[in-house]
């Protein structure tokens, strides 16, 4: 675990990031990781000087289990408040079963069967997240729900989930055997170069700084 800007934690599970942000009088998580990984997080929350009860707010960036797995273990822990995307919730909440466009998601599946957890709060689009200064960005394309989130503090952080990820210290598209729609993907990673932060971080590789923004604006010209 590393803190990235002040008050705001990445947490390394297996091959996947949370991240844990001091805000709105406790701490808010920020998906939940692999699934069995609920041990993992607890420890990093009490790492930060917080108790499991501190955690008030759980944002889902989007849909698959190396993000939701530990939610419901999370959720019973906690009690926190779950929110996500209205079109990626009915998979988080085993309404619906998750979509599987690909080879290598029909083989890991078995893998991450990930336990069903209730979502408290559904976001349509852009805006609050019940979170004083942290706000949800609809960047549809890796999933047709999936939320990227920019916290207002060090020059803002971004948070781009599975939008777009960093490889070798370099952006790049998310993978295409797990990405519903490569192209609404392009056009996600676009509205997201418009933003200003200087720090983002990612589900997966390890958070750009200073000059994120310019990083993004970059890659979305390329
Ligand atoms: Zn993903
Ligand atoms: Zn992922």
């Amino acid at each position: 675990m590393r803190e990235i800007v002040d008050g705001v934690w990445e947490v390394g599970i297996g091959f996947v990031h949370a991240h844990l942000i001091a805000a709105g009088g406790g701490l808010v998580m920020l998906d939940t990781g692999l699934p069995r990984r609920a041990d993992r997080l607890a420890d990093a929350v009490r790492a930060t000087g917080h108790q499991l009860t501190d955690v008030h707010t759980i944002l889902m960036s989007h849909r698959h289990p190396d993000h939701t797995g530990s939610l419901a273990e999370l959720r019973r822990r906690t009690g926190a408040r779950v929110v996500a995307h209205a079109a990626d919730a009915p998979v988080i909440t085993g309404a619906c079963p998750l979509p599987l466009h690909s080879l290598v998601m029909r083989l890991t599946a078995p893998l991450m069967r990930t336990e069903p957890a209730p979502v408290d709060e559904v976001l349509d689009g852009d805006g609050p997240t019940g979170v004083p200064g942290i706000t949800a960005y609809h960047t549809p394309g890796h999933t047709e729900g999936h939320l990227s989130f920019l916290l207002d503090r060090s020059g803002g952080v971004l948070f781009a989930g599975d939008a777009a990820g960093v490889l070798f210290g370099r952006l790049r598209m998310p993978p295409k055997a797990t990405t519903a729609n490569a192209a609404a993907a392009r056009a996600s990673i676009a509205r997201l170069a418009e933003l200003k932060f200087r720090t983002a971080a990612f589900g997966h590789g390890a958070a750009l700084s200073p000059d994120a923004a310019a990083r993004f604006r970059d890659f979305a010209a390329r």
